[in-house]
């Protein structure tokens, strides 16, 4: 029987920074709230990310230049994006949709639905941090792209028309601004565009482990086992089901990232969810680092400063959820890095260097699902947050909030109905 007081008894599946913000921002509303993880809490695709918090990350992946770049890339063995030939069967219906989302209209669309979301990231973020006293981990910077022509420049100019039309302002650089901004980039680099409203973090596990900690503290709890489903009283939720049994609940929250589509399915709601694998390479002791994390615009990777070292972060490959690492890929990034960091030594001890690989959750229009399910008014979502969960995850845990309390969302969710694929 659910409390008259409206508060509720709430599982949150997944302990990335998606769960872990969804059951901060519902335990702050006064709901008793557990987490329920098949692995470690923050190990997923929130644990090797570039720790951005970028506000102004409202240019879906499927742009129409991206699209016009993709077979070029493929070619490339240091393309940003690479494609596991025998997986080509498997996601070529994703891939036909993601690239039917990438017309001018609708990314348009997407940029428009997906402000709101990341735009305030910082803002829904800080009380948590604050709460959690991990205000160190936290940084606000901004965010530095760099371009090595006028050309390249001139490729992005539709992203940045999308940015500075949802109220994204920039500051542009030129090659000796550029140096006196960050004296450690390569001379290559000729322009640079500053997004100041932009944050970091400099130990995406670290904050997402203090933000849990507060959680237990709280009166939160967690629960080690893997979700496969639910059990509904007509349409009404009685408990989440798990490799270890049942856990009664009257509302749940599928927040498991890549792994979310099976529970979606369980619901009867069928998305097209895949994973843009990404990588992530480490230089501990750096000889040279950049101030603030800064994106090379042509080969789509970010450097960003970490409290453990240098972490060049960055590529797409479509492989699927089993296939092992393909840690080339990694090795790529720190090629690149060289190349953009030239104070780096021409080579490191392997000590010194680790490497990364993680799932990005991706629906092909780049924007998330976050709503109500099919099957239950009390059973939520909020997976598929793809290139931008860490920054969109507060604001999703504060809508998630709202959902499971009956309050209108605080900004129009509709863009990122489940049923958009239908
Ligand atoms: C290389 C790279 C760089 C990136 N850089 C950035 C960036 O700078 N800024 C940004 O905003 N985003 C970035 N991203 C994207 C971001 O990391 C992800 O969008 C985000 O971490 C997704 O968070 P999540 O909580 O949804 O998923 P996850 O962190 O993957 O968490 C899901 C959790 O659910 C658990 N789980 C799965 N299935 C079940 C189940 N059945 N039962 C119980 N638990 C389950 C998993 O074990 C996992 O802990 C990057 C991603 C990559 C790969």
């Amino acid at each position: 029987m659910m409390p008259a007081n409206g508060l509720k008894r709430v599982g949150v599946i997944g302990a990335g920074m998606v769960g872990v913000c969804a059951a901060s921002w519902l335990q702050r509303d006064g709901h008793s709230v557990f987490l329920v993880e098949a692995g470690e809490p923050g190990h997923g695709a929130s644990f090797g990310n570039a720790g951005c918090f970028n506000g102004s990350s409202v240019t879906p992946v499927a742009m129409p230049g991206v699209i016009r770049n993709v077979p070029l890339w493929l070619l490339d063995p240091l393309g940003p994006l690479s494609l596991r030939w025998s997986y080509l069967p498997t996601i070529a219906p994703w891939l036909v949709r993601f690239v039917r989302a990438g017309t001018p209209d609708k990314v348009r669309a997407q940029a428009r639905a997906l402000r709101p979301l990341v735009g305030p990231t910082l803002e829904a973020l800080k009380p948590l941090v604050s709460a959690a006293g991990a205000e160190d981990l936290l940084h606000r910077l901004g965010h530095l792209y760099v371009y090595r022509s006028e050309e390249s420049l001139g490729k992005d100019r539709l992203a940045w028309e999308l940015r500075r039309e949802n109220g994204v302002e920039i500051d542009e650089f030129d090659a000796d601004e550029l140096r006196q901004l960050e004296p450690a980039l390569s001379r290559d680099y000729v322009r640079g565009v500053l997004v100041r409203e932009n944050g970091h973090t400099s130990n995406p596990l670290k904050l997402i482990e203090r933000l849990l900690e507060h959680f237990l503290r709280s009166g939160g709890e967690i629960t080690h086992a893997r979700a496969h489903g639910f059990r509904l009283d007509g349409r009404r939720l009685a408990a989440i089901q798990t490799d270890s049994g049942e856990l009664r609940a009257d509302a749940a929250v599928v927040c498991a990232g890549a792994y979310s589509k099976p529970l979606a399915v369980a619901l009867g709601d069928r998305v097209p969810l895949e994973t843009e694998r990404g990588y992530h390479l480490m230089i501990r002791d750096p000889e040279t680092t950049p101030r603030i994390p800064t994106a090379d615009a042509d080969g789509r990777f970010v450097a960003t400063p970490m409290d453990t070292g240098l972490r060049f972060a960055g590529t797409v490959e479509l492989a699927g959820l089993a296939a092992p690492p393909d840690w080339r890929r990694a090795r790529i990034l720190l090629e690149q890095g060289r190349k953009m960091l030239p104070g780096l030594a021409a080579s490191h001890p392997e000590e010194r260097i680790s490497v990364w690989m993680g799932h990005r959750p991706s629906l092909p229009d780049s924007l998330p699902v976050i709503g109500r399910s099919r099957a239950s008014p009390d059973v939520f979502y909020a997976f598929g947050h793809g290139h931008v969960g860490m920054t969109a995850a507060p604001m999703t845990g504060k809508i998630v909030a709202d959902l499971v309390g009956g309050r209108p969302p605080a900004i129009d969710i509709t863009p990122f109905a489940a049923g958009r694929f239908d």
